[in-house]
This record gives C-alpha cells, sequence and structure tokens, in this order.
C-alpha cells in the first residue's frame, strides 16, 4: 500500500533512520547528509529498497534501460599506475601486459560485436604519456564516420584534464574539439570518493575532486551529458559515501547535465590496496551492493536514472536491483576488461536476448535506449 500523495510505501520499519526517511519522502522534503548517512548505516535493506523502488516506479514506471554497447579501452598505459592503489587495469609503457591501439585495431575491435547492432561505443583507458588529443579526436572521427548514428560516450573526467595538462590549455578547450568530432556524451569514472581522506589513501596523484566536478560542469556548459559515479567498497566511511552524493546532487541542481548514477563496486584482486589489506577475493556484498542502489536513487532525486553495472556485481544483483531503485542495466559491453583485471568472474559481455530476458524476468518492461535515453526498442 502506498500513500496516495507522494507514492511511499506504509512501512514499518525497525529502522528509526529509515522511518524518519519515509516520513521526509511522503511530506516531499529532500533528504539531508544525516538521511544519507543514516541510509548507508541501514540494516533494513527491504525498508531502504521499498522506498528506493517506489521512488524509480514514480519516476520511470515499469521501463527498464539497457543499450547494445561496446567498450574500447585503447591503451592500458597510465601515468598514474603506480598512485591509484586499487587499480588493476593500469601498466607502465614498458610493463609486461601494456598496449596501445593504433587507429586500425581500434577500428577492427569496434567490428565485433555480433549479437545485436551496436548503438554506443564506450571508450576509456589509461593516461598514456604520449598520446595527444588528436589520436581521440580521429578515433572518435573514424568511428562516427565508420558507424554513422553510432553514439561515442568517452574518456572520463581525468583523462580530459590529461589531455588538458598534455595539449596545455582548458578542459574547455578540450571538451569542444572532442564534441566537435563526435563527441555525444562522458562516462562518470574517475570521481571515486570526493573525500580528501579517501583520495589520498586510493589515489593521492588523481584529479582533486573539485577539478572532477569542473570537467563535468564545462562539459553540461558545452552541451555534452554526462554520467556520475561512486566507487564504493574499500577505506571509505558511510559518511564519506553520503557527503559523495550530496556534492554530485549539487551539480545536477546547478547543471541538469547527469544523465545517470552508476555506483561501482571496487574488487580488490590484483591491486596494491586488496594486497595491502588482505582483501584478496572478497569483493563487495550483495547487500552492500543493493544498498548502494537503493541509497543513490533516494538521494540523487534530480538525477534521472541509476545504473547496475552487472560485470562488477553479477547479473544476478543486478537482476534484484531492478526491485531497489534502478532503472538502467549496463549493455551487452562486448568486452569488459577493467573489472576482470580486478578479478571480477562475471562474464564479459551478455548477449543481448539475455538482457531483454534478464529484466523481463525481473517483471520490468526492457527499453533498449541510445546514449541519451531516448528509446529504440520497447519490448512490451
Ligand atoms: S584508475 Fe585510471 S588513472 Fe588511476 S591508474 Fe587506473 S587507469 Fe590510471
Amino acid at each position: 500500500m502506498t500513500s496516495a500523495l507522494r507514492d511511499v510505501p506504509d512501512l514499518t520499519s525497525h529502522d528509526d533512520g529509515v522511518r524518519t526517511v519515509a516520513e521526509k519522502l511522503a511530506a516531499g522534503e529532500r533528504l539531508d547528509l544525516d538521511d544519507a548517512v543514516a541510509l548507508f548505516e541501514s540494516r533494513d535493506l527491504i525498508g531502504v529498497g521499498a522506498l528506493a523502488d517506489a521512488q524509480n516506479r514514480a519516476k520511470n514506471g515499469q521501463r527498464v534501460f539497457f543499450s547494445s554497447n561496446q567498450h574500447i579501452n585503447p591503451t592500458n598505459v597510465c601515468v598514474l599506475r603506480n598512485t591509484c592503489v586499487f587499480c588493476s587495469f593500469a601498466r607502465m609503457p614498458k610493463e609486461e601486459g601494456a598496449y596501445t591501439r593504433t587507429l586500425e585495431e581500434v577500428l577492427a575491435e569496434a567490428s565485433r560485436a555480433k549479437s545485436s547492432p551496436t548503438r554506443e561505443f564506450h571508450i576509456v583507458g589509461g593516461l598514456h604519456p604520449k598520446l595527444r588529443l588528436s589520436y581521440y579526436t580521429d578515433m572518435i572521427r573514424a568511428l562516427r564516420a565508420a558507424y554513422p548514428g553510432v553514439h561515442v560516450k568517452a574518456l572520463t573526467a581525468v583523462e580530459i584534464a590529461h589531455l588538458a595538462r598534455i595539449e596545455r590549455c582548458s578542459f574547455r578547450e578540450v571538451l569542444a574539439q572532442l564534441k566537435e568530432a563526435g563527441l555525444t556524451s562522458l562516462p562518470g569514472g574517475g570521481a571515486e570518493v570526493f573525500g580528501r581522506a579517501v583520495r589520498m589513501t586510493i589515489a593521492d596523484r588523481k584529479l582533486a575532486g573539485d577539478d572532477w566536478l569542473e570537467v563535468h560542469r564545462q562539459a553540461h556548459a558545452l552541451g555534452i551529458p554526462t554520467n556520475c559515479t561512486m566507487l564504493y567498497g574499500h577505506v571509505e566511511t558511510m559518511r564519506d559515501r553520503a557527503e559523495h552524493l550530496l556534492i554530485l546532487r549539487g551539480l545536477q541542481d546547478e547543471t541538469g547535465g547527469f544523465l545517470t548514477y552508476i555506483p561501482l563496486a571496487y574488487h580488490p584482486d590484483h591491486n596494491a590496496l586488496g594486497e595491502e589489506m588482505g582483501w584478496q577475493g572478497r569483493p563487495t556484498t550483495g547487500i552492500d551492493d543493493l544498498l548502494n542502489i537503493a541509497v543513490g536513487r533516494l538521494v540523487l532525486d534530480n538525477v534521472p536514472h541509476i545504473k547496475t553495472h552487472w560485470p562488477m556485481v553479477s547479473p544476478f544483483v543486478s537482476q534484484v536491483a531492478l526491485h531497489f531503485g534502478c532503472d538502467d542495466v549496463e549493455g551487452t559491453v562486448v568486452y569488459e576488461r577493467v573489472y576482470h583485471e580486478a578479478g571480477a568472474l562475471t562474464p564479459m559481455e551478455m548477449a543481448y536476448d539475455d538482457l531483454v530476458r534478464l529484466i523481463r524476468d525481473a517483471g520490468k518492461v526492457p527499453v533498449e535506449r541510445d546514449s541519451l535515453y531516448h528509446a529504440v526498442r520497447t519490448f512490451d
């Protein structure tokens, strides 16, 4: 049963914090920092999930979006290889396994999706010390020419800032040139957790939180929509998580440019942080994965979509997440590398029909979308 006015379930939670949040939502009040901390600390997952599910259904009904996409990682060479201690993907230029694709190799890789026509290339990689902006603008132009109509979502804020440094220009100039080459949107990676103490511990030389926000602010000003993320499940506190979400919500109030929020689960294998802490083989739990989806939906009341990243949390948890406030599932992917380097045991791609089934079997209506959340195909 739900309250007619605000579509908030009448629930009797054993958790005072969850009851307070339910009352605030029913009264149309915005959640604050203490509410967000209380939700992250709650042991009433079902209560938090029911609230988030109601908020999601009020925004998106029974629709769940997915995309027919391809991940391309042009290089794993990264100047921060030894300082982002949570990363398993990066390599030094001469380290075993280091690679940098030529334009021809990227185009060859782009043709490998077989189960469905690709509608989006998702392109992220390391901070290569020598690759110039033209490497990326040439790549985007070539992909747009070879695959007309396919969207290109490329380069995290960290990569944009790195290119600005290399080219000795502003974030805005880099973004403008990428847009001119055919960039559709930016992915949300590199945000990690904005809190200074956390950043100093896991990524002390990475782009500062304020600069990550500035890149996204500039992108939004240029009409480039972006995604936002949080990497959870390492050294952060519940307050760090809550503050991170409120900072994202603040930028969204200002610009309205975020399309979706994606909580990213930390994987502890093959990286210095996991080894130092003895966390290998102990990724985040299903409860925490679902809680991060639900709290994201409740706190980020101004972000249209919440996405579950099945390569990180498993297709099973992603399916359950569709009842915890989530309306968007990571796509066909073909092939995911970044989290598999960190020990993810999930598949490296998912067939189109399997994605449709995953959503349908959750009792939802699958909607294939493009990068900008326009419906391409609806499976009523
Ligand atoms: S997280 Fe990104 S910036 Fe940091 S080492 Fe890995 S690839 Fe480089």
